[in-house]
């Protein structure tokens, strides 16, 4: 079997193009144009290329995007009083502040400023919360861009069993909840998981989002799997890869996430679709929730 490819970049595009129709529609009818602001604190290099890249997808679809950048220096309060500031701001609908902030700062008490309702990462305890009753206001981008991926491909999910290899906070945890949500039968795996191919071999659909090159071997995938590699890693030789090794799971799997240009391009754009989303509810919009089926 040789796996079709999924291809991330060619379905973000999609729903980017779905994103500028709906801003445009929204300054028309309501006079207002979504805003998101972004927070970053210190000067890490791949954060400061993420944020570029967020920017620039804002400007693609016409969010308009407000960049607050803070030195290592600053205190952890300068930064929660401008997120309080911009959470009563009318004309901001999206808060995201880059991870990861400098070690001395408090995760919890900077992500909890960010008013719930502008929360478009998903990551205030509200969020969360709402997650695990299947009500979140914004779902976390990766794995929500991972479920648009899915659905997208037309992969059943009901009754199938899921596995996850990866448990943060960020992708892992989420990515099992979404998919119990829609009743898919799921297992996590993390770095303690004892003989991780007995969990991913069982596998109708295997997310993997470990960051460990090389991490899932052909004979660890079921034969027609679905494989998502949320993966992202840099090689010595600068190559970009994913967790799985790429050539042998291909020929296991039906369907495949290539890295780059599978999972990445989506998480990018879910975010702005959270913001739209966002704007759209503050503007009383009927159906502001976009429906995946609508993407
Ligand atoms: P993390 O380091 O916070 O968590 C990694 C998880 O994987 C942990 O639960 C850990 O226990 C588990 N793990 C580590 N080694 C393992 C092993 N050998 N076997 C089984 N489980 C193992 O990382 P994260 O933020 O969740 O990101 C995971 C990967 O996904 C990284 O490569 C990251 O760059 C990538 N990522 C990609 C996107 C995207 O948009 N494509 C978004 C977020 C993260």
């Amino acid at each position: 079997m040789t796996a079709k490819i999924i291809d991330g970049k060619s379905i973000a595009a999609n729903v980017r193009h779905n994103c500028r129709s709906r801003v445009e529609l929204l300054k028309r009818s309501s006079g207002i144009t979504p805003g998101l602001a972004v927070f970053m604190v210190g000067e890490d290099p791949a954060s400061a290329v993420y944020v570029r890249k967020k920017i620039q997808a804002c400007a693609d679809v016409g969010i308009q995007s407000h960049k607050f950048l803070f030195s290592h220096s600053d205190t952890q309060d300068v930064v929660i009083d401008k997120i309080r500031e911009l959470s009563a701001d009318p004309r901001i609908h999206g808060i995201l502040v880059q991870l990861p902030l400098p070690k001395h700062f408090d995760l919890k008490a900077v992500l909890g400023a960010i008013d719930q309702e502008k929360d478009i990462d998903g990551f205030h305890l509200y969020n969360v919360g709402g997650l695990v009753v299947g009500s979140t206001v914004f779902p976390p981008c990766t794995p929500y861009g991972v479920m648009l991926l899915l659905d997208n491909s037309g992969v059943e999910i009901a009754g199938r069993n899921a596995v996850v290899v990866g448990a943060s906070n960020i992708v892992g945890k989420p990515m099992a909840l979404m998919l119990m949500q829609r009743e898919a039968t799921v297992s996590v795996c993390h770095a303690k998981t004892r003989d991780l191919a007995q969990f991913t071999i069982l596998a109708d659909i295997l997310i993997v989002a470990a960051g460990c090159p090389n991490l899932i071997t052909g004979p660890m995938v079921k034969s027609g799997a679905v494989v998502i590699d949320v993966g992202i890693n840099r090689l010595p030789n600068g190559q970009l890869v994913g967790d799985c090794d790429f050539e042998a799971v291909s020929k296991r799997a039906s369907m495949i996430t290539p890295v780059p240009g599978g999972v990445g391009p989506m998480t990018v754009t879910m975010l702005l679709v959270n913001t739209i989303s966002s704007a759209m509810r503050s503007a009383n919009v009927a159906n502001a929730d976009f429906a995946l089926a609508d993407l």
